[in-house]
């Protein structure tokens, strides 16, 4: 059921675009305010643009002001992984996608109630879907 999706560089390579190759399969950043959903506000949920599995939802995405789409939680918090980083002399929380190992972001600690987490998160590494796979309650 949760059967890891492996592929080689040369397949994501043919399968992305030369910036969601980049930002996902290659831990790259897009530059702030350039994303497609930084200032998105659609009903719906995002999932990872690699493997497809739904991993957040409009319902828990803010306005973070910083220039990416942020949300603060996970919307299937199964599907996503957090792993250290410690890349450009910080000390980060890096956000991957469970399944396929994408780089979606970084998870921050300094986002709004209730969580007070801030989930800082590539447009390039998801894809938005107006129909919510899990749906069914509102
Ligand atoms: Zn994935």
């Amino acid at each position: 059921m949760s059967r890891k999706i492996e592929k080689t560089d040369a397949e994501w390579r043919a399968q992305l675009s030369p910036t969601q190759y980049e930002v996902a399969r290659q831990k790259g950043t897009e530059r702030a305010f350039t994303g497609e959903y930084w200032n998105f506000w659609e009903n719906g949920e995002y999932r990872c643009i690699c493997c497809g599995t739904p991993l957040f939802d409009s319902e828990h995405k803010f306005d973070a002001g910083c220039g990416w789409p942020s949300f603060w939680t996970a919307a299937a918090p199964e599907n996503v992984d957090e792993a250290e980083d410690r890349s450009h002399f910080m000390h980060r929380t890096e956000v991957l996608c469970r399944k396929c190992g994408a780089h979606l972001g970084h998870v921050f600690e300094d986002g709004p109630a209730p969580t007070g987490l801030r989930y800082c998160i590539n447009s390039a590494s998801i894809r938005f879907d107006p129909q919510r796979s899990s749906g069914g309650d509102d």
